[in-house]
């Protein structure tokens, strides 16, 4: 039986239903969080995060992977609230979010030691919690693959191996990231179905995507209602065509959506949140966008019922499981 780590404990893969494989209900600047604690909400954050879990419920999901690493704010005790207050399955990773910092602690230390961390976290525990990190998350940027970046992703691999749990990576296909992360984790002898690909949806360059599914490799066309990296039309497109190509099996469907981001209480102020808006960057970005717009429409492209069930139901399953 094939098992997946929740803030609610370890449960057998068919029990995620229709799951969301990557959205966050909780974010924010740890260095701030830590010393300016008083500009923190944080009743205002479950308030939020407890509505966009009330809304995905109601579409029939029944699980949210939220990859919320470090440096992103990840909190496993918000997050079994939240879970415990709405009945949502949560999953929660380990991993370091970062284009190029990171802190001097880690700078000095080896991919090694950084994959210690991670493990440890997949093995005992997230922040003193028995909350077990179901996966290991990294990213690149416009920054590029530059060397801290690749020692996380090599302290991912070697921690994702020793623990069998998958990987999924941030990825920026207008820096053309994707194909030098792949390469990473495939040279540290990580499996391809062990590697998700995160935001290969932001383009539509189907010579540069089909360039990644043929390393074997999981996709994430997740970033559905930021039309600030490529409008809704466009992603639509590009999924259907590569649903046509017969790729149902690597891809998944997410938004990405960022609470406190998206409600100025994190990296931009209201204002600029305001600003965002009106200029059409992400309009339509919400946690059910998906379900109120994308998928109407895909269906009407020719999306089958099958396919968006291997999308939703069997992919989680099979790249989570361990
Ligand atoms: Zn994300």
């Amino acid at each position: 039986m094939a098992t997946v780590e929740t803030v609610g404990g370890v449960l057998d893969v068919e029990q995620l239903g229709l799951t969301l494989i990557h959205e966050h209900f909780f974010s924010s600047d740890e260095a701030v969080t830590a010393q300016w604690p008083h500009v923190r909400e944080h009743d205002r954050e479950l308030e939020l995060a407890i509505e966009s879990a009330d809304a995905v419920k109601a579409h029939g999901v029944k699980t949210v992977v939220e990859p919320t690493a470090m440096l992103l704010g990840r909190d496993a005790r918000a997050s079994k609230r939240l879970a415990d207050e709405t009945g949502l399955q949560i999953v929660l990773c380990t991993g370091i979010y970062t284009y190029d910092h990171l802190p001097e602690f880690l700078l000095n230390r080896s991919e090694d030691y950084i994959a210690d961390l991670f493990v440890h976290d997949i093995e005992r525990g997230i922040q003193g919690t028995g909350i077990k990190a179901a996966f290991v998350k990294c990213a690149a940027d416009e920054p590029g693959v530059n060397e801290r970046v690749e020692k996380v992703h090599r302290a991912a691999a070697r921690a994702a191996m020793r623990t069998g749990v998958p990987v999924m990576a941030h990825s920026r296909p207008a820096s053309g990231t994707g194909p030098r992360q792949v390469e990473i984790f495939l040279e540290e002898g990580l499996p391809p179905e062990k590697i998700q690909i995160a935001h290969t949806g932001d383009t539509d360059d189907l010579d540069y995507i089909e360039s990644l599914l043929e390393k074997g490799v999981w996709i994430g066309m997740d970033r559905y209602g930021i039309d600030l990296f490529l409008p809704t039309d466009k992603r639509n497109a590009t999924v259907l065509e590569l649903l046509n190509r017969g790729y149902a099996e690597r891809m998944f469907l997410s938004q990405d959506f960022d609470i406190p981001i998206a409600n100025g209480l994190d990296w931009y102020p209201p204002e600029v949140v305001e600003q965002l808006q009106a200029t059409g960057a992400a309009t339509d970005w919400s946690m059910t966008f998906l379900f109120e717009s994308v998928i109407p429409t895909l269906k009407d492209g020719g999306m089958t019922d099958e396919q968006l069930e291997t999308m939703m139901v069997e992919n989680p399953k099979r790249w989570l499981g361990v």
